[in-house]
C-alpha cells in the first residue's frame, strides 16, 4: 500500500476566500521520486506543510478529508513522532540554524534522536561525504553561502534518515552550479537509497531526469499527474 494516502484532501486557511488545497487525492509509493509544480498560490507550500503535520498544527484553519502516513492519520501521531519518519527541507534554510557550527548543527539532530556517539559519527561521516561538507563543518552557518546552507539544511534532514523527504523549493536561492549540486545530491540519493523524495521545485531542467512522476497543482487541485515519460506530453 502507499506511504502517504491523501484522501479528499481541502484546507482553508482562516479568513482566506478560497481553500489553498481543494479536494486533493494523491497516493504516494515508499521509493518514489516525485516531482511537484505549480504557478505561485497553488498549494505546494500547503501540501508539503500538511504531509508533516504542521498544517493543522501551527496554523489556524478548516480541515476536511484525510492525510495518512504510513497508515496512520497524521494528527494521530504523537508529537515529534512524525517529523522522524518526514523531514521537510524549506527553501529559507537560515531559519533552521541553530548551532554555532555545521558540524554541530548537523549532530544536534541525531542527538535528539538518542543515537549513540559511533552511530552519530557513522552518519555524521556518511552525510558529510554524500553533501560534500567537510570543509564547512567547523564554520559557523552564517558565514557560509546561500548553497552551503541549502546544503546543510539538506544534509541535517539527510541525517536523521527519515522515510520520506519533502523538499520545498530547495534550490530556489541557488546560482545553477550550487542547484546541479543540490541536485548531484538528491540524485545519488536515488541510486543509492530507498527514501521517498518528493520535490516541490520550477527548475525542471535539473528535476526531469530524477522525478519518477510529476505532479501538477493548480487553485489547490490536482490538474495533472503522471509518469515523467508521459507527463509532458500531457500539457
Ligand atoms: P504555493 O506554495 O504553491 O505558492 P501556498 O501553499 O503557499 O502555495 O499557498 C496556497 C494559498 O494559500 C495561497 O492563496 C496563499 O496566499 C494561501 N496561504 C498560504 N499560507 C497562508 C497563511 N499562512 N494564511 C493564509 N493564507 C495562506
Ligand atoms: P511559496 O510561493 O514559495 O510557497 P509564499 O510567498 O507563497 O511562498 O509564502 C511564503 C510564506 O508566507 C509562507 O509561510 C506562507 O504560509 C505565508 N503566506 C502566504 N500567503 C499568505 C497569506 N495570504 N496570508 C498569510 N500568510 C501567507
Amino acid at each position: 500500500s502507499a506511504i502517504i494516502e491523501i484522501r479528499d484532501y481541502s484546507w482553508q486557511y482562516l479568513n482566506t476566500e478560497n481553500p489553498a488545497l481543494n479536494g486533493i487525492n494523491l497516493d504516494i509509493y515508499e521509493g518514489e521520486f516525485v516531482g511537484i509544480i505549480g504557478p505561485n498560490g497553488a498549494g505546494k507550500t500547503t501540501l508539503a506543510l500538511s504531509l508533516d503535520g504542521l498544517i493543522p498544527g501551527q496554523y489556524h484553519g478548516v480541515k476536511q478529508g484525510t492525510v495518512k502516513v504510513m497508515g496512520k492519520e497524521v494528527e494521530a501521531y504523537p508529537r515529534g513522532e512524525l517529523q522522524r519518519q518526514v523531514g521537510v527541507v524549506f527553501s529559507d534554510p537560515e531559519a533552521q540554524f541553530t548551532a554555532m557550527t555545521v558540524e554541530d548543527e548537523l549532530v544536534f539532530g541525531l542527538e535528539n534522536l538518542g543515537l549513540s556517539i559511533p552511530e552519530i559519527r557513522e552518519r555524521l561521516e556518511w552525510v558529510t561525504e554524500l553533501t560534500a561538507l567537510k570543509s564547512l563543518l567547523p564554520k559557523p552557518p552564517y558565514e557560509i553561502s546561500g548553497g552551503q546552507k541549502q546544503r546543510v539544511a539538506l544534509a541535517a534532514v539527510l541525517a536523521m534518515m527519515p522515510k520520506i523527504m519533502v523538499l520545498d523549493e530547495p534550490t530556489s536561492m541557488l546560482d545553477p552550479v550550487s542547484r546541479k549540486r543540490i541536485f548531484e545530491v538528491l540524485g545519488r540519493l536515488k541510486r543509492e537509497q530507498n527514501n521517498t523524495v518528493i520535490v516541490i521545485e520550477h527548475s525542471l531542467e535539473n528535476l526531469i531526469p530524477l522525478a519518477d512522476r510529476m505532479i501538477l497543482l493548480s487553485e489547490g487541485q490536482v490538474a495533472l499527474q503522471g509518469p515523467t515519460r508521459t507527463f509532458f506530453q500531457q500539457i
